[in-house]
């Protein structure tokens, strides 16, 4: 028998997860060409988890399996009404974040700082109006400009993750980092990975920070979570998360919990595990929660990006959870 908050989520490699990353939706009002294809077809509604079974399950994670960090995410989590309900109920416990296209914020601030959160992550890939439509497929920049300023204004901490894509916005390394460093955003730059329908040739971590230091003096702090590189940038910061070029599978901490209800343990690996159905069918929080550790303990060893190995999963990162 399972004791309460006596189980870690550990796997056979030896490491624990305590950050759960939550999808909360597959869909998006945007169409980033490295995240979602044109005419991807979303989930049903009646397959995504309701608040009250994200609710139950959220704090199984917490309470049972000793999850510390819960991370809302999507597709795009704002487009959920019952976001901000969702996030009040989770356990004290774990410290809350959400990661957005930000177009949505002014709507939900109110009721996301009730909630009780404190910090987001805001995607923002170009500060010019055309170089962000031609990536998100929408011209939406002034929306997601005015969800950041509002997000300031609230006092929420803001980080800014920004995906460079070869040939389209590295012109906007440079412009963002001091967009960030005046607001006081840290800027996070995500090397692209081989998730959605774009080709990658992926900006490496390497590149980006050679065009930062033409015009910032970088120094780096010591490493404080898995996959960022940060560094002080005069005070303030700007990071690196070299997925591909540097992989961080050995110390990844993280869990995911898929928009339809299944744990998957790592990004790149399609196996999944169905809490869903034992959900819906009466199981009990012992053994949902059983089911969730069996799902970790077999958590692939690492990514093959770049080796001959390596397949593309099939689930897009706006199902599984970004
Ligand atoms: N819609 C929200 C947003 O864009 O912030 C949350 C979901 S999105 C999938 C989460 C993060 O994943 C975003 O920062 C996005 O840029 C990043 N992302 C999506 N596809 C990616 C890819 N193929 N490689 C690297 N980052 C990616
Ligand atoms: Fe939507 Fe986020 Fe994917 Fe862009 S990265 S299409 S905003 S889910």
């Amino acid at each position: 028998m399972l004791q309460q908050a006596a189980a870690q989520l550990r796997d056979t490699q030896g490491r624990v997860a305590r950050y759960l990353r939550v999808s909360l939706t597959d869909r998006c009002q945007l169409r980033c060409r490295y995240c979602m294809p044109a005419d991807l077809a979303w989930m049903p509604n009646e397959r995504l988890l309701s608040a009250a079974e994200l609710s139950r399950l959220i704090t199984i994670a917490v309470t049972r399996l000793g999850v510390r960090k819960v991370r809302f995410t999507g597709g795009e989590p704002l487009l959920r009404p019952d976001v901000a309900s969702i996030i009040a109920s989770v356990p004290p416990d774990a410290a809350v974040s959400l990661t957005t296209n930000g177009l949505e914020l002014p709507k939900h601030l109110p009721g996301l700082v009730s909630a009780g959160l404190k910090s987001v992550n805001i995607s923002i890939d170009a500060l010019n109006r055309r170089t962000y439509a031609h990536i998100t497929g929408r011209d939406r920049l002034a929306d997601a400009l005015a969800g950041l300023r509002q997000a300031l204004e609230a006092r929420l901490r803001v980080k800014v993750n920004t995906v460079i894509l070869r040939g389209v916005n590295e012109g906007e390394i440079l412009p963002l980092a001091d967009f960030c460093l005046a607001n006081g955003c840290e800027l996070r730059f995500i090397e692209q990975m081989p998730l959605g329908p774009l080709a990658t040739d992926p900006v490496s971590a390497a590149e980006i920070l050679t065009a930062l230091r033409a015009r910032y003096e970088l120094r780096p702090l010591p490493r404080t979570s898995a996959p960022t590189q940060l560094y002080d940038v005069g005070g303030g910061r700007i990071g690196v998360i070299a997925t591909v070029s540097f992989p961080f599978c050995q110390l990844c901490d993280r869990t995911r919990l898929t928009a339809d209800g299944h744990v998957r343990a790592c990004l790149f690996d399609d196996t999944e595990h169905d809490l869903r159905t034992p959900l819906r069918a009466g199981a009990s929080d012992e053994e949902l929660a059983y089911l969730w550790l069996a799902a970790q303990r077999q958590k692939a060893p690492g990514h093959l990006i770049g080796q001959a190995s390596f397949r593309k999963p099939v689930r897009t990162m706006s199902m599984i959870g970004g």
